[in-house]
């Protein structure tokens, strides 16, 4: 195994999006992040930002690689400076309980509507 196949999981689904296997509407990348649009939106911008590199949730990232959930949090606000007026929730489910159901970690940015507070 390469340094390279250590960063990414064959039978992850955002690996193989960002990969270019599978298809998505992206909306802007980094060097190191891609942004595309959830496939079930429940805002008028719903876009899910994720680093290339395979790290399962946020707590993974940030104690991994700090420096790329930086640059995962800049292309979330790219984006919301793109599709909308630049405010914007940032969501990270973490876990199952959490509503977390693709284990490659991805920020939702919400945005596009005046926003409500209930997430539970
Ligand atoms: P989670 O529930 O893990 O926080 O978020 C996963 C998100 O991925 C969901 O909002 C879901 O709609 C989205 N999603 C699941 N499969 C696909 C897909 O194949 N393409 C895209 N663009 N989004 C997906």
């Amino acid at each position: 195994m390469t340094s390279t196949d250590a960063r990414t999981d064959p039978d992850c689904l955002f690996c193989r999006i960002v990969a270019g296997e599978l298809p998505a509407d992206v909306v802007a990348t980094s060097e190191r992040s891609v942004a595309f649009r959830d496939i079930d939106p429940q805002a008028p911008v719903h876009v899910l930002v994720v680093p290339r590199d395979h790290h399962g949730d946020i707590a993974q990232l940030a104690a991994a690689d700090p420096e790329l959930l930086s640059d995962v949090v800049a292309l979330a606000d790219e984006v919301a400076g793109d599709l909308a007026d630049g405010q914007f929730r940032l969501i990270f489910n973490s876990g199952p309980r959490a509503g977390q159901s693709v284990f490659h970690v991805h920020g939702h940015v919400i945005a596009g509507a005046e926003l409500g507070w209930s997430p539970a």
